[in-house]
């Protein structure tokens, strides 16, 4: 397996990782500074996905299971194992990157004593995600964002939407719990539990779970861990195992995990699920955030400069991470409130109305320019549409050529009452008071009523299809927030320093 994961890298990067044995900061720099395209990752999920292991399960000795798209990487021998994760959301190619890195790690001898089991998580979206790519390649990321889970049911089939009841059993009677789910016919269920069963295995002693998200170009930079992990992280359990991680995944959004789930039913991620089937016997599992879906540039770096640094960390890479000595371990926290409605924001609802979100425009603001001709044909930009209210009458513009968008300007420095409908940002800031949503006909205007950071915005329908929680929204369901989603919510944000060893937390 090893001479097939050197032809791999080979064939990528043109190099023989093995030429850095004793040359870690060479590789580092020959690794981060490749610029990996989908077409290389489209090689790795090939490569991996035709690979499997047995997986005999200890609780159920009379049954036969495989983990299919699951390889190892480094000796197999070695006594000490990681779980690495990729493709947990189909339409998430980073993991794949990961893969790469340690591959090269292990060509370069810079693995101690310890393999990779390298398992794409969601392998059916997975498969559905690469057909995709490979019939368009050419199209842009959202066109294939319908491929992030099965069947786009994601409570049936989110691979981070277990119900809760599937943690007990786990942790209770981890043979039971296999059988029914082994049993099931979701496929979801099926592997899900084939991941605890893997987890479970006593030489694993760490999980790392990199996702990304839609936001162009740098997406969403966080840490998405359990509470039971933070609190062993704060006192220090698993040593410094963040000391040395990249400057810009410092944030924990502390509350989340709690509050997932379309329908206000609780569900539970597959991180949870997993931690769940260790029982007592906590490793970490550690899930980033870490960029946008393919931006790869971007993404995999960082992806693979944190993982290294749990794996130094835990003794299991002998690669030190850059700025390790300088790290002071500050990180923050950030804390989540759950989904908020359109019936928290401050204004009436009127019936009959489509609810737009905006940004109000000043007087002298200057209308942004045409979406790209092509992305409109495409169908996946909105072309740029302004928002005209005057005498609680509001009428909805495309702006579609240079002229309209000329008459709009003059409209806007006339007086008239202007909003963009607009896409907030992931993390974006609004203000107490700032109108962020306007209903059409009525020209009704909601405002938000505290000072905040957004979280999981509201999406375009127009771009990602009518479920509920896209925009706009019709006024008879603005008074759901399962159907009417604005945001979640960040409203309090606190600094705080986690242990650099294995000592107490530094104050
Ligand atoms: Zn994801």
């Amino acid at each position: 397996m090893a001479q097939e994961h050197a032809s791999l890298l080979r064939k990528i990067f043109g190099t023989d990782f093995s030429e850095y044995r004793g040359d870690g900061e060479g590789l580092r720099m020959k690794f981060m500074s490749y610029a990996l395209a989908m077409r290389d990752l489209y090689r790795v999920y090939r490569f991996i996905a035709e690979q499997e292991f047995p997986l005999p399960i200890p609780e159920l000795p009379e049954t036969k299971v495989i983990m299919p798209a699951a390889m190892v990487i480094g000796d197999e021998q070695a006594s000490r194992a990681v779980l690495q994760l990729a493709h947990v959301h189909g339409n998430e190619p980073v993991g794949l990157g990961v893969m790469l890195y340690g591959m090269a790690l292990s060509e370069a001898g810079l693995l101690k004593d310890t393999k990779i089991y390298a398992v794409l998580g969601n392998h059916s979206a997975a498969s559905y995600f690469w057909e995709a790519w490979k019939d368009n390649p050419e199209w842009p990321a959202a066109s294939r964002a319908n491929t992030r889970t099965m069947i786009g049911e994601e409570d049936r089939m989110d691979l981070n939407r277990f119900l809760p009841e599937r943690a007990t059993k786990a942790r209770e009677n981890f043979g039971v719990f296999m059988d029914e789910m082994l049993a099931s016919d979701n496929v979801m269920l099926r592997r899900g539990a084939k991941l605890c069963a893997l987890v479970r295995r006593p030489e694993v002693g760490l999980v790392f779970d990199p996702h990304t998200s839609r936001q162009e170009p740098d997406g969403i930079r966080t840490i998405n861990i359990s509470e039971r992990q933070m609190s062993l992280l704060t006192k220090g359990a698993f040593g410094g195992l963040f000391r040395g991680v990249p400057e810009e995944i410092r944030v924990f959004p502390s509350g989340l995990l709690g509050k997932l789930g379309q329908s206000g039913e609780p569900r539970i991620t597959l991180k949870e699920l997993m931690e769940a089937a260790r029982g007592e016997n906590t490793i970490p599992i550690i899930g980033i955030e870490c960029g946008h879906h393919e931006n790869l540039g971007d993404c995999v770096p960082r992806a693979a400069s944190f993982f290294n640094a749990l794996l130094y960390n835990r003794g299991y890479g002998a690669l030190k991470p850059r700025r390790y000595d300088a790290d002071r371990g500050a990180f923050h926290n950030y804390i989540v409130e759950g989904r908020l409605g359109l019936g928290w924001l401050e204004g009436t609802i009127h019936a009959g109305d489509m609810i737009y979100p905006v940004q109000a425009l000043r007087q002298d603001d200057i209308l942004p320019l045409l979406a790209s001709k092509q992305d409109v044909a495409h169908h996946f930009a909105d072309p740029l549409q302004v928002i005209f209210s005057k005498a609680g009458r509001a009428e909805i513009v495309r702006i579609e050529s240079e002229a309209a968008r000329k008459e709009a300007q003059g409209r806007l420095a006339a007086g008239e009452a202007t909003y963009l409908v607009y896409q907030f940002h992931e993390m974006e800031e609004v203000a107490k008071g700032a109108v962020v949503m306007v209903g059409v006909p009525s020209g009704a205007e909601l405002k938000t009523p505290r000072d905040m950071m957004m979280f999981f915005p509201t999406k375009s329908a127009y771009v990602y299809g009518n479920k509920p929680g896209m925009w706009p929204v019709e006024a008879k369901d603005a008074d759901t927030a399962a159907k009417a989603k604005f945001c979640y919510g960040i409203f309090a944000k606190e600094e705080f320093n986690l242990p650099l060893d294995g000592s107490e937390a530094a104050a």
